[in-house]
C-alpha cells in the first residue's frame, strides 16, 4: 500500500494537527477562504473523541446550574444551524427529564430552567412543556413510578458525530489546494520565523516526510498535553483536566423506549438514556485519566455503573451484561479552571500561541465546532490581506458520504470497493465504523446484505481487499464481537 504522503506538495499555508471535529472545523472554514491546507491525524479521522460522544447538538441543559449561559446560548444556536444546514446528519429530538420527590430540581425549578432554555434558544427550539406523572408514565413505559412527581420535556438533537466529522473534512477537500490524511502522525517541529518545517510519519507505511508551512495549528482534544509537552521547543505546561466517558449500547428490544430520558444517578451527575432504531445509547461516566488516550474502552466498573442506574430508573424491565451490543469511551478534553469538579468545569475552548504562526486549540464541545476556531481562522485569513467572513461555514456540506447516517441502504460489494476509492479508507475499522457505521458484529443487520452474516458477507471479500486496505480474516472474525 502506497503512503498518502507521497502525494503532497512540500509546502503549505496551513498544517493542522488532529482530524477531531475542532481540526476538521478549521480546515473547512480555512479551505472556504481559499488558503492551502494540509490536515494530520495519527489515526482515522473522528476515531477518538469526535467519534465517541453522547452524539447530541445541544446547548447543555445541565450547564443551566453552572451559569454558563453564553456557552449554551451559542450551543443552542449551532445545534439549531445544523439542523437547517445537515438534516441528513442530525435530526430534532424531544427529552423527558423524569422528576422525583428528591429530584435536585422540584418540578417548579424545572418550570423554570426549560423556560430559560427555550429563552436562551432564542425561542427557536420547539417549547418545553411539563407533564403530569401519569403522562410521563405513558410516554416512557417502564420508567420508575415510585416518587415520581411528574416531568419536564424539552428539545435537542441527535447527531452522526463521526460521519459529520468526516462530511467537514469531505467538504474542505472539495478546495483542490486542501488536503486531508488518517494515519499520518505529527513528530515534532521547528519554527524558523516566517515558516515552520514539520516532520510527519505515516503509521501503516512508516515512511518519514518534512513539510513546509506557514502557519501552525494543534487541535488535538484530549491529547494536547501529551504531544506538546514532548516538543522541546515548546516548554508546554499542562493545560487539561482529561475526563474519561463512556457509554453502552444496550439492545432495545429489552428497553423498548421511544424518546430518551434524562436520569439524576446518586452521585449527583447525570445519564441520558438515547434510543435509537435497534439500541439504546446510555451514558456516561465522568472518571479522570492519564496515561495512554487512544482507543480507550470501558471498564468494567463504568459498565457496571450504567448498569446499576439503568436497572433503578427501569425496575420493570430485565437489563444485564448480556444486553450490551456495544461501548465505547472517550476523554473530554477540559480545560483547567476555578473548579476540580469534573462535572463543573467549563465547556470552553481555549487558543494559545506559543510563536506567532503556531496556534493550539483545546476544549470546547462538539456542537460549538463551527465557531471555536474561529479566532484562529480570522489571524491567518487576516494576514493574507484578505477579509475574514465568519458567515462562510453557514453553509451546507456538499460531499454527502456513500451511506448515510440514520438511513439503512443495501450494503453490497460494490459499495464496499466504491466507499474504499473515495472515502479515505485505510483499514477494515474505518470502512465498517465510521463509514459505514456498524459498532459491533451485534449491531450487523443481515437484511442490508442480502441476508448474509457478517463473517458470510466480508469474508469473501478479504483478499480482493486487502490489495488496497489493512485488512485480513482475523480482522473480520474478531471484529468486535
Ligand atoms: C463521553 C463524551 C461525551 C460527549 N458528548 C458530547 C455531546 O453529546 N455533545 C457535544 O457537543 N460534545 C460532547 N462531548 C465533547 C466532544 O466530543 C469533544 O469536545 C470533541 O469531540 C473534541 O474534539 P477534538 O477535535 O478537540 O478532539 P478529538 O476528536 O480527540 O481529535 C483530536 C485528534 O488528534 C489526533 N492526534 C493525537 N496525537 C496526534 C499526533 N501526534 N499526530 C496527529 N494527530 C494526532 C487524534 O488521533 C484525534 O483524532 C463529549 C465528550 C465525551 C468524552
Amino acid at each position: 500500500m502506497d503512503s498518502p504522503l507521497k502525494n503532497i506538495k512540500r509546502s503549505y499555508e496551513v498544517l493542522i494537527v488532529g482530524g477531531g471535529i475542532v481540526g476538521a472545523g478549521l480546515l473547512r472554514d480555512l479551505a472556504l477562504h481559499d488558503t492551502s491546507c494540509l490536515l494530520v491525524d495519527k489515526k482515522d479521522f473522528s476515531s477518538q473523541t469526535s467519534g465517541k460522544s453522547s452524539k447530541m447538538l445541544h446547548g447543555g441543559i445541565r450547564y443551566l446550574e453552572n451559569f454558563d449561559f453564553k456557552l449554551i446560548w451559542e450551543a443552542l444556536h449551532e445545534k439549531n444551524l445544523w439542523l437547517k444546514l445537515a438534516p441528513h446528519l442530525c435530526y430534532s429530538q424531544t427529552f423527558f427529564l423524569p422528576i422525583y420527590d428528591n429530584s435536585k430540581w422540584p418540578l417548579f425549578m424545572t418550570r423554570f430552567a426549560l423556560a430559560l432554555y427555550d429563552f436562551l434558544s432564542g425561542y427557536e427550539n420547539i417549547g418545553h412543556e411539563i407533564v403530569s406523572k401519569r403522562k410521563l408514565l405513558q410516554r416512557i413505559p417502564g420508567i420508575k413510578a415510585k416518587g415520581l412527581k411528574g416531568g419536564g420535556i424539552y428539545h435537542d438533537a441527535i447527531m452522526d458525530d463521526t460521519k459529520i466529522t468526516l462530511e467537514v473534512i469531505f467538504d474542505a477537500l472539495n478546495n483542490k489546494s486542501c488536503q486531508a490524511l488518517n494515519y499520518v502522525e505529527f513528530l515534532n517541529f521547528k519554527n524558523q520565523g516566517e515558516y515552520n518545517i514539520v516532520n510527519l510519519k505515516d503509521t501503516i507505511t512508516g515512511e518519514e516526510k518534512s513539510v513546509r508551512t506557514k502557519e501552525l495549528i494543534f487541535a488535538l482534544g484530549p491529547f494536547t498535553d501529551q504531544l506538546l509537552a514532548r516538543q522541546k521547543n515548546l516548554n508546554w505546561r499542562p493545560i487539561l483536566l482529561p475526563s474519561k466517558g463512556s457509554h453502552l449500547w444496550i439492545d432495545k428490544k429489552c428497553l423498548p423506549i421511544k424518546y430518551p430520558v434524562v436520569l439524576n444517578t446518586n452521585d449527583d451527575r447525570i445519564i441520558f438514556v438515547i434510543p435509537g432504531p435497534n439500541a439504546v445509547l446510555v451514558g456516561t461516566t465522568e472518571d479522570p485519566v492519564e496515561q495512554n488516550m487512544f482507543d480507550l474502552r470501558p471498564s468494567e466498573d463504568e459498565k457496571k455503573y450504567l448498569l446499576e442506574n439503568l436497572k433503578n430508573y427501569f425496575p420493570g424491565h430485565s437489563i444485564n451484561e448480556e444486553n450490551i451490543l456495544s461501548s465505547f469511551s472517550g476523554i473530554r478534553p477540559l480545560v483547567k479552571g476555578d473548579s476540580d469538579d469534573l462535572g463543573k468545569t467549563a465547556r470552553t475552548e481555549k487558543i494559545y500561541q506559543p510563536y506567532h504562526n503556531v496556534h493550539v486549540i483545546a476544549g470546547g464541545k462538539y456542537t460549538t465546532f463551527r465557531v471555536m476556531g474561529q479566532g484562529i481562522s480570522r489571524i491567518i485569513v487576516e494576514r493574507k490581506n484578505m477579509p475574514y467572513n465568519h458567515k462562510l461555514t453557514e453553509s451546507s456540506l456538499r460531499s454527502p458520504l456513500l451511506v448515510p447516517a440514520f438511513k439503512p441502504v443495501p450494503i453490497t460489494s460494490k459499495l464496499i470497493f466504491k466507499i474504499v476509492e473515495n472515502e479515505k479508507v485505510r483499514t477494515f475499522e474505518d470502512l465498517v465504523y465510521r463509514r459505514i457505521g456498524v459498532e459491533s458484529k451485534k449491531h450487523w443487520r443481515p437484511q442490508i446484505a442480502g441476508g448474509k452474516s457478517f463473517d458470510d458477507f466480508f469474508l469473501p471479500l478479504v483478499d480482493k481487499l486487502s490489495e488496497k486496505i489493512i485488512v485480513t480474516r482475523e480482522d473480520v472474525l474478531n471484529y468486535f464481537a
